[in-house]
This record gives structure tokens, sequence and C-alpha cells, in this order.
């Protein structure tokens, strides 16, 4: 699927962003191969989306081919006991009822993050522990390898968890086309599964009452004893509006989309965020989010 002119409102979790030169949706890697060659042949940019629910796209839009993988891109399968091989375009959470119904255990952490797996690997996704709040629990924990289109070369290369340069929130996977991924998990009892998937479903229970659309974390925290979002409240900042984004009422790291919300207007919110937490605590917040 190809379209031209496509708005990525439509694309994003945030609801905003201007047009997108061309929107391709291959279904295996030569289609890959074909919109890189098509962005590459008009001399555009290109890049890979996922859910688009880590992303701010501007409000001029991407003058670029921006690759959306599909068909392929979306299976699962068991290939031996406890290793899932699924595609980077299958979404979080058919990952995690796939390994439920598989009674396999290690990803129920995934259940409440909206993205696709090619954009946790690349995001290295992950969340605090309920049971030990001062751990995190990251995608690259259940990671065995992941096949990448490596566009210097244009070859497909297997890599294992150690060939990549996972950090907090980071992947270093840039300039890379996450194609897929085998996950490592273990039998589990389906209780105890469905038992974990609720107690994280619980610990995120707060964002349901965010109400508006958002991209998840702004920024990422400088530290486990400093959220970013505690830092941002304390600079009085919470419920701050410009046009229609706000800081959100609920949670000083998410800005919402009231309705008719702009790039520029999120990009202002994002820049008094990060003075206002330099000015008070001279620490520079590094943002989560992707600007495209
Ligand atoms: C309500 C809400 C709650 C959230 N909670 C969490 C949370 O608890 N923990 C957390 O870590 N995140 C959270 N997020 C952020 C987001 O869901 C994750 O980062 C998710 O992994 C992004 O996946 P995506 O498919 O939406 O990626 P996108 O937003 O589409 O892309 C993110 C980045 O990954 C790159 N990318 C995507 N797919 C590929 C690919 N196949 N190959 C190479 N690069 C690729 C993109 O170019 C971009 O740079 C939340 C977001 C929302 C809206």
């Amino acid at each position: 699927m190809l379209k031209y002119n496509e708005p990525l409102s439509g694309h994003t979790s945030f609801r905003i962003g201007g047009p997108a030169y061309c929107w391709v949706e291959p279904e295996n890697t030569e289609g890959i191969l074909e919109a890189v060659s098509l962005a590459r042949s008009k001399n555009k940019k290109f890049i890979v989306v996922g859910k688009g629910t880590n992303l701010l796209a501007g409000d001029e839009g991407f003058d670029g081919v921006i690759i959306h993988l599909a068909g392929d891109f979306e299976k699962i399968e068991e290939e031996g006991e406890g290793e899932i091989k699924a595609g980077a375009s299958l979404g979080l959470a058919k990952l995690v009822k796939y390994a439920f119904n598989k009674s396999l255990c290690g990803c129920e952490f995934l259940a409440g993050i909206p993205g696709c797996l090619g954009g946790a690997i690349f995001m290295n996704a992950g969340v605090r522990n309920p049971e030990n709040q001062s751990e995190s629990i990251e995608i690259k924990d259940i990671l065995l390898g992941a096949d990448v289109l490596d566009l210097k070369c244009g070859k497909i290369k297997a890599l294992s968890k150690k060939d990549i340069d996972f950090k907090y929130r980071a992947s270093g996977l840039d300039g890379k086309i996450i194609l897929g991924a085998r996950l490592g998990l273990k039998k589990g009892r389906k209780e105890d599964i469905q038992a974990r998937i609720s107690a994280f479903n619980k610990r995120r229970g707060w964002l349901a009452e965010i109400g508006f659309p958002n991209a998840g974390s702004v920024f990422k925290n400088p530290g486990a004893d400093k959220p970013a979002g505690m830092l941002i409240e304390s600079c009085g900042l919470k419920g701050k509006r410009i046009g229609d984004a706000e800081i959100s009422k609920v949670h000083a790291n998410i800005i919402v989309n009231l309705g008719g919300a702009t790039a520029k207007d999120v990009l202002g919110l994002i820049d008094l965020a990060r003075a206002g937490v330099k000015r008070k605590f001279g620490i520079k917040l590094e943002l989560e989010l992707k600007l495209i």
C-alpha cells in the first residue's frame, strides 16, 4: 500500500502531524527495499514508524517516505521451547495474548504499552517492576536476538542481544530497520501469568485518567530518584497550557492534546519544562519522545 500526502495525525497517538510525502506499507523485505529505492530516487529521507505512540510529527509534515511494516511483519510463531519469533509490526498486546495462550511467561510487563515490537525494541521499552519499584523490566531482558535490515549495506543481519547497545530507552539501532525478533520466555501457569498482567495493569491504572491523546512520557527520567514528572511538577508547570496542548494535570511528564493541539504548541511546552527544570534543579531533561 502506498499513499501520497498522507496526514500523520492519523498515525500518531498524539493525533498531531502534517502530511508525509509518501506513506508505504511493505509486506515483505523486497517491499521495504522498493520503498527505500523510491525515497532515494526522489532524493527524499525515509524513516520507519510503528504504531506512532512515542512520536511527535511536525505540523509541516514529513518530506520523505514513511515505512510502516505490515503483512509478514505481523506474524508470530513459537519456534522452540519457550522461544517466540515475531515480526516487528506485531502489536505488543497481541504478543502478550499469544504468550498467555501458550502458557509462556516473561512478557506480561508489555501488556499496557501501546506500541509494536519493532518500536519497543528500538526504544528499549520498559516499566517499573510492581513487586520492586526500584527495578525496571525492559524488552532487552527477554530479547534473544533481532533481524535487521542494515541500510548502510542493504543486507539483512541476524543480531544477537549482545550485538545491540541497549541503554535506558535506547537501542543504538539507528540506521537499521528492525524486521523481527526472537524472545526467550518460560513455561508458566496461566493463573500466574494473568495475575502478573493484572498487577502491571493495576499499576498503570492512572493512565486511564489522562483522558486525552498523548505519546506517553515526554522526557527520560534523569535518575530513578528524580522522575522527570516530579521535577516538572515542582516547577509549578502541571496543567500549563499552550494552545490546545497541556502538561497533563494527572502526570507532569505527559503532554496531552486537548483537541486541536499543534506540534508547535507541544514544542512550546517542552521548552518551558526544560527551561524550568534547568533553572530550578540544574538538570538538562532529555527527550524520550522522538520528533519527526
Ligand atoms: C499511553 C502510553 C503509555 C506508554 N507507556 C509506556 C511505558 O510504560 N514504557 C515505555 O517504554 N513506553 C511507553 N510508551 C511509549 C511507546 O508506547 C513505546 O516507546 C513503544 O515501544 C513505541 O512503539 P511504537 O510502535 O509506537 O513506535 P513508534 O512511536 O512508531 O516509533 C518509536 C521509534 O522507534 C522507531 N521504530 C519503530 N519501528 C521500528 C522498526 N521496525 N525498525 C527501526 N526503528 C523503528 C521509530 O523510527 C521511532 O524512532 C507509552 C505511550 C503511550 C501513548
